[in-house]
């Protein structure tokens, strides 16, 4: 096929294979079936396939940047989904793509995904328009964000408009969640329990945007949860000098809301971008984003290195057995990378 035209403005990369020419082209061109196989790529654990990947993106990365990511959080139940797929059908109505992703933990564990029942956003799913993929269900927290990250550039260059990032609230995911999306949104469900949840595990003071979900059940009690919201993120640093979260009352399941929602997502694109400050914040995720990267490619190199792994079971035991100091044994581990380099110059 004629994809190579379509690729000129791209870097070279060298590291594709003639059928991954095909596979950017297809992405690129918005082709559902490229996008998915991409992103099954990036999710493979296998070496071969972190090469084509890596291939992949680098030549993938021009086409990204131009959707608006956002992040959203809530505990199970909350009504993430019937949400998303009210948001979804809103920005469809308007012309729009969307793309949903997910990050959740607990798949991490059990090797099941919650957010990856295939039922969930059944009429959203149905929409050429609407792209829906589950969580990556096997790796550390950590590869899960990355592939996810990775998933989110694809479907950026997949010419969608709107990406959005959906995780459960636990915390540590919401952090990576907040740090790969340009607005985070928390959805709450109107009792103060759940407020104080989300104050304690500090995900507030993640939140641009805090939303009620399912105030059409007691719209007495979600008008307090509101004023508690509001009361307690003025306490909180804003997350932007330019921004102060507008806290919302939706009915997902109503579909009521979520026009005014979209409002404040537009209106802190708004802000963010008048002044410079959406692109700083994308500058810090990249810089974020590489040193994860090395962390973790530092720990799987050393982990995986001939040397390391031929010395790591006796010194485990000799420090186990205090034969050997904890900080002999990892300089000694440790000096085994460094035989791989030139001599560093630490000067
Ligand atoms: P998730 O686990 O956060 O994705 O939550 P779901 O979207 O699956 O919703 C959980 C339950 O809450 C489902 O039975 C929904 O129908 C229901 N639900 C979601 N939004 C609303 C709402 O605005 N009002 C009411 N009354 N129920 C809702």
């Amino acid at each position: 096929m004629g994809g190579d035209s379509r690729l000129s403005d791209a870097p070279p990369a060298r590291l594709l294979k003639a059928d991954d020419h095909e596979l950017v082209a297809g992405v690129i061109a918005g082709q559902r079936r490229a996008l998915a196989k991409a992103i099954t790529l990036i999710e493979s654990s296998r070496a071969d396939h972190q090469t084509r990947a890596n291939g992949l993106l680098r030549a993938l990365l021009p086409h990204t940047g131009k959707a608006l990511r956002i992040g959203i959080s809530g505990v199970p139940g909350v009504g993430k989904s019937t949400f998303i797929e009210a948001l979804g059908l809103l920005l469809i109505t308007q012309g729009k793509r969307v793309a949903v992703l997910a990050v959740d933990p607990s798949s991490t564990r059990s090797g099941g995904s919650i957010l990856g029942d295939k039922t969930r956003m059944e009429r959203l799913s149905q929409r050429d328009a609407a792209f829906i993929r589950p969580s990556p269900s096997s790796g550390a927290l950590g590869g899960v964000t990355e592939k996810t990250r990775e998933a989110l550039l694809v479907c950026e260059a997949a010419g969608f408009d709107v990406v959005i990032v959906e995780t459960v609230g636990v915390g540590q995911s919401e952090t990576a969640v907040a740090g790969m999306t340009d607005v985070f949104v928390l959805l709450q469900l109107p009792n103060a329990g759940d407020d104080l949840q989300a104050i304690k595990k500090g995900i507030v003071e993640l939140a641009d945007i805090v939303v009620f979900n399912k105030a059409d059940i007691d719209p007495l009690a979600a008008a307090t949860a509101m004023a508690q919201m509001r009361a307690a993120i003025s306490l909180l640093r804003p997350t932007s000098a330019n921004w102060q979260p507008p806290v919302l009352k939706v009915s997902a399941a109503k579909n009521e809301g979520i026009a005014e929602f979209w409002q404040s997502i537009e209106a802190h694109r708004a802000a963010l971008a008048a002044t410079g400050e959406l692109a700083k914040k994308r500058q810090h995720q990249n810089l974020d984003w590489m040193w994860q990267m090395i962390d973790s490619g530092l720990q799987s190199r050393f982990r995986q290195h001939p040397g390391v792994r031929a010395a790591l079971p006796q010194l485990m035991d000799a420090v186990e057995a205090g034969a050997v100091t904890p900080a002999a044994a990892a300089l000694q581990l440790l000096g085994c990378l460094s035989h791989d380099y030139e001599t560093p110059n630490y000067d």
